[in-house]
């Protein structure tokens, strides 16, 4: 009797066993086909000009391609189209090998502000550096300029965001800021007192003010960004995140009166 409940648990065992590898069999192969119609998709241009994809390697070599790759994904993401590219096993195998980001993207260190999520790119695509209130130390120099000097990331993109907390705090300026905290909203100053005798909302304008000292800080900095600025070989710019409906818009005043640029320039339309 013993032994033969024994053979009936080891049958049961045996077959469960051999349900579990059919349905990892047949997962893999289903996985499988959705990748080869996902690539069919993903290459057919109907596809990819209803998702406003750029090409990557253009993007990567012509810093105003890389400003429409930007556009479309933050246009997916506010349609709620997101389609989280470049983000499988294969991927992120080859690119342990090296990387080639097409944008480096200075934002603030909030929680609510992801560049990758709110523009829709994947691994290896955005050179990022946070700190609250986007404000650039001495590492902060050295990290972007690594990135134009080694990885040849043509595109840098200040991204402030509205109700920026740092921003709030440099226009509130509340006694005995404790730690290094003072410092940083110190930095914010400029654009705070600026602000403060300018019409209209003087926290959206603080916010904005701040992202413009900041690509202007950017653009004169010695020895290297200075230099490849002014020689359009790297394009500064500047935009604002809003917390609202995820949309980026571009500040114009970033935009106009750009050097000479040594790459065919596309019209940046609806910025
Ligand atoms: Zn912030």
């Amino acid at each position: 009797m013993k032994s033969k409940s024994i053979a009936l648990v080891c049958i049961a065992i045996f077959a469960c066993a051999n349900v579990a590898f059919s349905q990892k069999i047949s997962g893999s192969k289903k996985q499988e086909i959705i990748r080869s119609k996902n690539d069919l998709k993903y290459s057919s241009p109907k596809w990819r000009k209803e998702n406003y994809i750029v090409n990557r390697d253009s993007a990567f070599a012509n810093p105003y391609y890389a400003i429409q790759k930007l556009q479309g994904g933050n246009r997916r993401f506010v349609e709620g189209r997101s389609i989280y590219p470049r983000q499988d096993a294969a991927l992120i195998k080859k690119l342990a090998e090296g990387q080639s980001p097409f944008a480096l993207i200075v934002g603030c260190s909030d929680s609510r502000v992801s560049a990758e999520i709110l523009f829709d790119q994947g691994f290896g695509d955005l050179f990022v550096t946070r700190t609250a209130g986007q404000v650039m130390t001495d590492a902060s120099y050295g990290t972007i300029e690594y990135a134009d000097l080694m990885l040849k990331t043509k595109l840098i993109v200040v991204l402030g965001h509205t109700n920026c907390g740092a921003v709030k705090a440099a226009v509130e300026h509340p006694d005995n800021l404790p730690g290094h905290i003072s410092q940083l909203i110190h930095s914010i100053k400029r654009a705070a007192d600026t602000a403060a005798v300018m019409k209209g909302n003087v926290l959206d304008n603080a916010i904005r003010l701040n992202v413009i000292n900041q690509v202007e800080e950017l653009r004169n900095l010695d020895p290297v960004l200075k230099k490849n600025y002014n020689d359009g070989k790297i394009l500064i710019i500047g935009a604002v995140y809003d917390l609202q409906n995820g949309k980026v818009s571009y500040l114009d005043e970033t935009l106009k009166n750009l050097p000479k640029s040594t790459y065919s320039q596309r019209k940046i339309a609806g910025l």
